[in-house]
């Protein structure tokens, strides 16, 4: 980047509420169920019919408010944001606009640089989706309202973010948190947690912000870095060619990897918001706010500090381990068998996840059990296999979905610690190898690697490496006198 330039950042972020119901309906709001299946009069916008409000959607958005310290209002109205699209049966859709629930709040973030950032939440508000288009069927385009009235929350950022690690942080910040509280799955690439991004430059220690552009359409967070970093350099160029940025909406192109203008942007007053007729304003009482408050779950720093007391746990692991909830549950069920907290911690953020992020499977469908994980350690250190014996186990264990004590007797790979048996081995070796016997005896201690290895071979992996270190340095040392 061009450093006579710094970038602005305001990210408007919207995640899929996980209630059983929509927001002013009783349909289902289950996903992937038949096209147009999931609708009602009430959903489907026709004459007549009356909105009535989810109570879970409120105490959904209430959590995440509190959560990321925001004041929430005892008094909140919703809002008619009206325009025309075929997924939008209504012609308007139901938002918070004045007087949002939540306000004011925040989420920090650590840098990479290790400094903490403090960035600003103006508001949470609630509104509910629209259908979906679809073009791609070859067909004319078709529309499936089931999504229509599914509750949705928008956080909107104040423009304190200064670069795209910034946006990347706090975006995984919010997935964490919906993930935590259980109010949304957090999955970008699903679509149940969207972001926008707007973004301008100015020139380094200007008081003025430049005009922004709002980039849509990134489904993963490496797009939003991505586009985040694209859109700050086509910028920087069009004001060096001595162009200026003019408000405009664009969308990513992930497989071009560019954003592409859609329409310029429409304003607040383009949509006609009006307070919605139909529905009471929603009133959030102490008693209940405090309710919410006291049954809010543990949230990640708290977990995270907690581990580092209780488990002992370096900060760097506590801080891995807690990025997502259902990681840091499979860890605290594999040191529910095991009392190896370092050992654990270390098979999880290597082997466990390795896995996960190759495989892409959700840490739900991993194939082994924490408890079987746990079991596996808890054998390494009764000396029953060696930890290389167990890095081989456990991708049987993956494989054959097997216990580690039952792949273990079924292939004969229990540790060698018998002291004679091992010395046996250590003799017919040191008997065969006269030159590097000799080369030991002469002083070059490399040679022992050699030993090492051929004992390791003989054993198939099992003898207990402690042991045949131990032996062998004896039993050529002893050769040397
Ligand atoms: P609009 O009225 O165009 O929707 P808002 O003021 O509501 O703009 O802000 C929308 C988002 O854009 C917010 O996240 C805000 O932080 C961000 N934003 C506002 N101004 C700028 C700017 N100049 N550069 C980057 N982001 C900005
Ligand atoms: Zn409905
Ligand atoms: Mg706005």
């Amino acid at each position: 980047m061009n450093n006579k330039y710094e970038a602005v950042i305001g990210l408007e972020v919207h995640a899929q509420l996980l209630t059983e119901s929509k927001a002013f309906c009783g349909c289902s709001t289950k996903f992937g169920n038949s096209p147009n299946s999931n609708v009602c009069p009430i959903c489907l916008g026709h004459p007549g019919v009356l909105p009535v409000l989810n109570k879970k959607v409120v105490e959904f958005t209430i959590k995440i408010g509190l959560a990321t310290d925001c004041k929430i209002n005892e008094r909140s109205i919703f809002a008619r944001k009206n325009y025309f699209y075929p997924d939008l049966p209504k012609g308007y859709q139901i938002s918070q606009y004045e007087e949002p629930i939540c306000e004011h709040g925040s989420i920090t973030v650590t840098l990479s640089s290790g400094e903490e950032k403090k960035i600003g939440i103006t508001r949470i508000h609630m509104e509910e989706d629209a259908g979906k288009s679809i073009h791609d069927q070859g067909l004319d385009t078709l529309v499936d309202v089931n999504r229509c009235g599914v509750p949705l929350i928008e956080i909107v950022s104040e423009p304190d973010m200064r670069s795209a690690e910034e946006a990347y942080l706090y975006l995984s910040k919010i997935k964490q948190l919906v993930q935590y509280l259980e109010i949304c799955d957090g999955n970008m690439e699903e679509g149940s947690l969207r972001c926008d991004a707007n973004v301008s430059v100015r020139l380094k220690g200007a008081k003025e912000f430049g005009t922004k552009r709002e980039i849509k359409n990134m489904n993963s967070f490496r797009n939003v870095e991505r586009a985040i970093n694209f859109e700050i350099e086509s910028q920087i160029d069009i004001l060096e060619d001595g162009g200026k940025i003019i408000q405009q909406t664009l969308l990513w192109d992930a497989d071009l990897n560019e954003a592409l203008p859609m329409r310029s942007k429409e304003e607040a007053h383009d949509y006609r918001y009006f307070p919605e007729p139909d529905l009471l304003p929603v009133v959030v009482s102490e008693e209940w706010k405090s309710e919410i408050e006291n049954n809010l779950p543990e949230l990640p720093e708290v977990r995270k500090i907690r581990m580092i007391e209780k488990y002992k746990l370096p900060v760097y692991d506590a801080e891995l381990l807690t990025q997502s909830k259902p990681i840091a549950d499979y860890y605290e069920n594999v040191i529910a068998v095991t009392g190896d907290y370092k050992t654990a911690s270390n098979w999880v953020m290597t082997e466990v996840l390795k896995v996960i992020n190759e495989e892409k499977v959700a840490i739900k469908d991993f194939p082994v059990a924490a408890g079987d994980l746990g079991e596996l350690i808890n054998l390494i250190n009764e000396g029953t296999i060696s930890s290389k014996i167990a890095k081989e186990i456990f991708p049987v264990m993956l494989n054959e979905k097997k216990k580690p004590s039952v792949i273990v007797k079924e292939k004969n790979l229990v540790q060698i610690s018998d002291t004679g048996e091992i010395e046996k081995i250590i003799k017919q070796i040191l008997d065969k190898s006269t030159q590097e016997v000799q080369m030991y005896i002469d002083g070059k201690d490399k040679v022992f690697g050699f030993f090492v290895g051929q004992v390791m071979k003989e054993t198939k992996g099992k003898a207990n490496p402690k042991l045949v270190n131990e032996l062998l340095r004896e039993s050529l040392e002893k050769l040397k006198n």
